[in-house]
């Protein structure tokens, strides 16, 4: 049985206050807060088990080793990927996004290829297929959402020609929520053998991801927004892809042996992971898929559907708040503006005071901004412990900015 309360409790930050007002904490696009596991498996690791991984033969190298590599396994689990040799620890998203971009994309382009991508990616997700369009000519080729900030999987396929060498797209929008069909485009693209970059920052925290079933060729999860510590994350890559990928980074333990005028690789997945890795952020994202796959994907999905339907039904309720994308398959992630003059940022700064933690601004994501004629928008953005009791703080705190500036 699915028991929000029983969640919260195990979340320490929750039981504070802010402001004088009990934390409403609505920012978890950016990023989510950490269970009482988590923390005591990162206590454990540095306060027991610590030393550096795959580099020493005493005990306790062993240990942090064996934990640290555990990780892979519990990954490629949470996953669905076929085998924990498919996943490459990264410090995050943004890090595992510029390791398809160096390590498998800029080999094999060259002037005029292309890459198609949706107008509601992350920064993330643009600005290392902008490397390349500046220094080798690739064509970036930008798909639109409609005016529900849906986007077509078949739009996305008529946009691939044979220049077309890569489609990197979001699995969810951390602004507007909308669900993409990454399976179909998966699907349609292979038939025409291009590959597919998904980005799953935002998805994997909010519905059971199977790169199996997408048919992706890389798939990258961000520890942070995953109940796990900031600098830790991954990417599954498809072997046909791994193997046709350079290394990005070099240093220690991506190799097996360096001499004066040859360098021997390690082999895949360690060739990707240069120098000490987050051992211990990477220790800590394995102890929170394990804690998110004990309560059950389904679950969160579910309890995050009711959230969903009730943040929608009671902003929706408010008609001087206008709600950016109307998607009807959508995570629990709302962008919102409001009448009149108040900016984005003022109305935080109000919500704040009454304890309720929302971002505000462009999000990350300035093309969509720009193809929806806005400036920023507030989003309020709900996880596995927010209560419908939440929503209705957030729709008293917005009434009152409603009252200051209207
Ligand atoms: N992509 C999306 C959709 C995101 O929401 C974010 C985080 N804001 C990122 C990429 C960047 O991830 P990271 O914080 O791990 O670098």
């Amino acid at each position: 049985m699915f028991d929000v309360d029983a969640i919260r409790a195990q979340f320490p930050i929750l039981s504070r206050e802010v402001n004088g007002k009990p934390l409403c904490y609505l920012d978890n696009g950016a990023s989510a807060q950490k269970p009482q596991v988590v923390l005591d498996t990162i206590q454990r690791a540095y306060g027991q088990d610590y030393a550096n991984v795959h580099r020493g033969l005493h005990t306790l190298s062993t240990i942090s080793t064996e934990n640290y590599e555990a990780v892979r396994g519990t990954t490629a689990k949470f996953l669905n990927a076929p085998s924990e040799d498919h996943i490459v620890f990264t410090s995050g998203t943004t890090e595992a996004l510029n390791l398809v971009s160096y390590g498998w994309a800029a080999p094999r382009m060259k002037a005029g290829d292309e890459i198609v991508l949706s107008i509601m990616e992350h920064h993330a997700n643009i600005v290392p297929w902008h490397f390349l369009r500046e220094r080798l000519g690739v064509k970036l080729v930008w798909v639109e959402t409609d005016v529900n900030g849906d986007l077509d999987p078949q739009a996305v396929l008529d946009a691939v020609t044979d220049r077309t060498k890569l489609i990197a797209i979001t699995h969810v929008s951390n602004v507007l929520g909308t669900v993409v069909d990454v399976k179909s485009i998966c699907t349609g693209a292979r038939a025409k053998g291009v590959p597919v970059c998904v980005d799953g920052s935002q998805a994997a925290v909010h519905m059971p991801v199977d790169v199996a079933d997408i048919g992706c060729d890389f798939y990258a999860i961000t520890g942070h927004k995953l109940y796990g510590p900031s600098g830790s994350g991954a990417v599954f890559i498809r072997p046909e892809r791994m193997a046709e990928m350079v290394p990005f980074m070099g240093g220690g333990d991506m190799i097996r042996d360096v001499h004066r005028d040859t360098v021997i690789w390690n082999d895949p997945p360690h060739k990707f992971e240069a120098g000490t890795p987050g051992i211990v952020q990477t220790i800590g994202m394995g102890a929170a898929l394990n804690w998110m796959m004990d309560i059950g994907m389904d679950n969160i999905q579910a309890h995050e559907a009711d959230l969903t339907a009730y943040a929608r039904m009671r902003l929706d309720g408010l008609n001087w708040l206008n709600v950016q994308g109307k998607s009807a398959n959508k995570a629990a992630i709302f962008s919102f503006t409001l009448d009149g003059a108040a900016h984005p940022h003022d109305i935080s700064t109000v919500l704040d005071k009454k304890g309720v933690a929302v971002r505000a601004g462009q999000h990350c994501a300035q093309p969509l901004m720009e193809h929806m004629g806005i400036n920023a928008t507030c989003r309020a953005s709900f996880g596995v412990y927010n209560t419908q009791a939440e929503v209705d703080t957030l729709i008293d705190a917005l009434e009152l900015c409603h009252d200051l500036f209207a």
